[in-house]
């Protein structure tokens, strides 16, 4: 039979930190860390094994278990010198959760378990400190009362805050052993009051409601809803850690604390984090009181309160500790630990999140202390954080004038990087509500808990009053790549009345603050977001001087990832402007040029609605002589700014209806132009209504039924590149049929554009190089695959309207089911957003297969926006396409996933054959 506990302590442990579907994160480096002889308080880790058969048999723990802890708790019984359940001098432990990818509060944990009426007494007479026990105990009180009891937390709070006024304590620490005994009897006394039986006293029996409590909060809906944000699996189940507890709540040489080896924000290599003297467990992530710095350097002004001053023992330790972790894990990790009497334990490591920024910095300086190689370094930075590297931030004037004109607010600590501006909102309910009408919304709080998860997803921004640069606000803002400030101590949050402020200002719900996560500055008003150091630097004329060590970094890991990926980076671009930011970010062509926005420039739209309604072929005619010049001159602006890379365009793809007016004094204005009566051309428009557009008349089916249409693109796009090519520009135009279904269809328009080609070539003697293709979003097409590419010369993957077809979902309307389907996980995940691989991508698999079988070497591309997902680019890796296609600004981040999936498919044995 498998087993189920795993034990840790004294230099030894049953397992160890690659572990971690069994031991989950937070069992598996314990046990990692015991093994490297770093001090770490004994426990053993319930497997996640454990978990998901007490999921199995209905939340009941299964028989096997019962032995192996009790075997496991009489080894910490001999370890510790102490019994778990004696009323004289008690073994007392944590009981913690722990699953295989770390969910920052998400879960639950429980100190000083073990206690009770008779115990607690014990604890005061051997650690002859009475207030240490009833802290204690009222801790583990409160903590067995919310999550296992399910009494709510509020009333724990409200009346342990109604005792510090009575006594008028500004702190915890400030109230005397008597106080916390009667805080352990109200406590207990709410605890009956909401579940309508005693505080259990049994430890043994507070032990396996805990373990099962902890089992239960893997199904919790927050924990669900973060699991869901983050594609973290079901299945997975949580670990339960049993460990001794050492108290840092036992005098003023105690304290707890959480630390990065690393400065998560900057990444410069220094130990950076925060702690408490005489406090316990969640205390500094928590916000009860403001924590202090750990080194004198994060903050010179605290410098005389930082534990490198007040306890340089264990600060010595603790830098010890942090290079023996770094040496190992070869990576930044974030720690957990106390100090109980002046000696330090760590209770906690993992790789720590970082800012986009500190990513970059921290895998080039690992590289440079040879940590690691270079494709390490490729391997190291989520391609999703890169994009936070591209984040605004504010117009330095602006905020110069923000300030002379005295709107700040306040300032706190920066927390996650980037500028936002909103409307304010004081509570995650009213988050939602604002954002879901279109508005962006600045939360602002006292602290983050993590029921509050929902409202930050929809907030642009956070503040918090309260907390440090690991309270949970902090965190979690950071993983989701948001602008974040916390601990702006100045404001007063008063989240009922739906208030801030600060230094003689107030602002209400909905009125406007700008915040900067980079500064940690708040100001009144809604000030103009600016491009960010490497925006800059990339920009058209940018000077030398501008271009500082960050920039440097990100060209220097673009050009790591070129050169490990196999697949090309394209952009979706509509003009001059967007082809060159895709240009300026490594973009080695557009794959897609959509032709349709062009239509609806102001000047144009009234041609093309001439052209949509007239009734005879002159009219027409008129229309499109009108259009062709603007066409030409947008596709000689494309051509030269791409300079020789290829550029795909789509011809007009949208159903004709959407170009047509929709107010009466357009239709009025149209009808005067067209010299018709405004009757008549209401009747076209409405003859043009359509019950289902999407699959409706357009795409190719307007090329077939509407011929001069394509005929004037086709035209303009030739004439275009033969202009270019006359002011000694390559250019090379890929001439793209949307929406094709059959082979006759591309047969029929293929041969018209080849016809308008040979007519331009006789005019202008040399002939123009160019290429005639397909975008493949039709699942029929993925089918005759074989017979359209005995055709055309390239396929481009069109994988919205694909996803939308395959499925049936439309695009538009999905938002009424998605988040359900979601929700009851009928979809794994958003497949607009990651592609999916089992019926989507059989489709491209097998499309790509037909088609190389008919035409050897036909280029194949994506141009949906699913090139720019770091999942699926690793998909079209892998089925063999040539190049992917995405929005300019995501070009750097396809660029460095395409790398990642190279480099992972030649790790896992299939490169990039497949
Ligand atoms: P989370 O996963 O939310 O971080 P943890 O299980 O790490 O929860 O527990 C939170 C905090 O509780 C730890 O950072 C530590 O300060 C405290 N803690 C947990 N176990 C112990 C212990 N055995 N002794 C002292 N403190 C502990
Ligand atoms: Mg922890
Ligand atoms: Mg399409």
């Amino acid at each position: 039979m498998s087993k189920l506990v795993y034990a840790f302590g004294r230099g030894r442990a049953a397992g160890h930190g690659r572990m971690k579907d069994l031991l989950g994160g937070k069992g598996a480096n314990l046990a990692e860390m015991t093994r490297l002889g770093i001090p770490v308080p004994p426990g053993f880790t319930i497997s996640t094994r454990a978990c998901n058969r007490f999921f199995e048999r209905g939340d009941r723990m299964p028989a096997e278990l019962a032995a192996e802890v009790r075997a496991a708790l009489a080894r910490l019984e001999r370890q510790a010198g102490k019994r778990f359940g004696d009323r004289a001098d008690p073994l007392l432990v944590s009981v913690r959760s722990g699953a295989k990818f770390s969910m920052p509060g998400m879960m639950d944990t429980i100190l000083n378990l073990g206690l009770n009426d008779q115990s607690v007494a014990g604890l005061a007479r051997t650690s002859g400190d009475p207030r240490f026990a009833y802290d204690s105990y009222r801790r583990f009180i409160q903590m067995f009362g919310a999550v296992v009891l399910g009494v709510d937390k509020e009333r724990f709070h409200d009346r342990l805050e109604a005792l510090k006024r009575r006594r008028r304590a500004k702190l915890d620490t400030e109230l005397t052993a008597a106080d916390l005994a009667a805080l352990c009897d109200t406590f207990q006394r709410e605890v009956r009051r909401a579940t309508r039986r005693p505080f259990p006293q049994d430890p043994t029996r507070q032990l396996w409601d805990a373990i099962g409590a902890v089992f239960g909060s893997w199904n919790s809906p927050r924990a669900r809803t973060y699991r869901r944000q983050y594609g973290i699996a079901e299945e997975l189940g949580t670990a339960v850690n049993v460990q001794c507890m050492v108290f840092g709540n036992l005098g003023q040489d105690c304290a707890t604390g959480v630390a990065f080896t690393r400065n998560p924000a900057t990444g410069e290599n220094v130990l950076y984090g925060e702690y408490l003297p005489n406090a316990q467990g969640e205390d500094v992530v928590a916000g009860i009181r403001t924590p202090l710095p750990i080194s004198c350097r994060q903050a010179p002004a605290e410098a005389a309160h930082s534990l490198e001053r007040r306890m340089p023992a264990a600060y010595r330790e603790l830098q010890r500790i942090r290079r023996k972790l770094e040496r190992h894990f070869r990576d930044m990790q974030d720690v957990e630990f106390t100090v109980e009497r002046g000696k330090l334990y760590m209770l906690q490591t993992r790789t720590g999140k970082r800012t986009g920024l500190a990513a970059l910095h921290i895998a080039f300086d690992l590289h440079r202390e040879r940590a690691i190689d270079a494709r390490e370094v490729v391997l190291r930075i989520e391609p999703e954080t890169i994009s936070q590297l591209l984040a605004p931030e504010f117009d330095p004037a602006s905020v110069e004038r923000a300030r002379r004109e005295g709107r700040v607010l306040g300032r706190g600590l920066p927390a996650g990087p980037g500028a936002a501006a909103g409307g304010v909102v004081f509570t995650a309910e009213r988050a939602r509500e604002l954002a879901d009408g279109g508005r962006n919304v600045i939360l602002v709080r006292t602290e983050t808990s993590p029921e509050d998860i929902g409202g930050m997803l929809a907030a642009v921004g956070i503040v918090t009053s309260r907390g440090g640069m690991t309270s949970h606000a902090a965190v979690v803002a950071r993983g989701m790549g948001k602008p974040c400030v916390v601990g702006a101590e100045r404001l007063v949050v008063d989240e009922r009345g739906g208030t801030v402020e600060a230094g003689g200002r107030r602002l209400r719900e909905g009125e406007e603050l700008s915040i900067d996560g980079s500064t940690g500055e708040l100001l009144v008003g809604a000030l103009e977001p600016h491009p960010s150091e490497i925006l800059r630097a990339v920009g058209a004329n940018a000077g030398r001087a501008r271009r500082g060590p960050t920039y440097r970094r990100f060209v220097q890991l673009m050009r790591l990832a070129d050169r490990y990926r196999r697949l090309a980076v394209r952009a979706n671009a509509d003009t001059p402007h967007d082809a060159g930011v895709a240009r300026a970010f490594g973009a080695v062509g557009i794959g897609l040029c959509r032709t349709e926005h062009m239509f609806f420039a102001a000047d144009r739209i009234a041609a093309v609605r001439r052209l949509i309604l007239a009734d005879d072929d002159a009219q027409r005619a008129r229309a499109l002589a009108k259009l062709l010049p603007m066409q030409r001159r947008d596709f000689v602006g494309i051509f030269t700014a791409m300079d020789g890379l290829p550029v795909t365009i789509r011809l007009l793809d949208p159903p004709l209806h959407e170009f047509l007016p929709t107010r009466p004094e357009q239709f009025r204005s149209l009808a005067r132009e067209m010299g018709l009566p405004v009757r008549e051309v209401e009747a076209r428009a409405r003859q043009l209504h359509e019950l289902n557009p999407m699959l409706g008349h357009r795409g190719c089916r307007l090329g077939i039924t509407f011929p001069a249409i394509y005929e004037m693109q086709v035209r303009a796009i030739l004439e275009a590149a033969v202009a270019c090519r006359r002011r000694g520009l390559r250019v090379h135009p890929e001439v793209m049929i949307p929406l094709i279904g059959t082979a006759e269809e591309y047969r029929a328009l293929d041969r018209r554009i080849r016809a308008i080609a040979a007519e331009i070539r006789g005019r202008n003697g040399r002939p123009v190089a160019y290429s005639v293709g397909t975008m493949i979003e039709i699942p029929r097409a993925c089918l005759v695959a074989g017979a359209i590419a005995a055709e055309a010369e390239f396929f481009s993957f069109g994988t919205n309207d694909l996803t939308q077809m395959a499925y049936g979902f439309s695009r538009d309307d999905a938002a009424k089911f998605l988040p359900q389907y979601l929700e009851q996980r009928l979809l794994p995940a958003d497949p607009f957003r990651t592609l999916d691989r089992t019926g989507v991508g059989q489709l491209i698999q097998r499309c790509v297969a037909d088609g190389r079988q008919a035409r050897r070497g036909l280029k194949i591309g994506v141009c949906g926006e699913h090139g720019g997902d770091a999942a699926s680019v690793l998909f079209f890796h892998e089925v063999g396409v040539d190049y992917v296609s995405c929005s300019p600004y995501r070009v750097p981040v396809a660029r460095l996933a395409a790398a990642q999936a190279a480099l992972r498919g030649a790790a896992d044995g299939h490169g990039a054959s497949v």
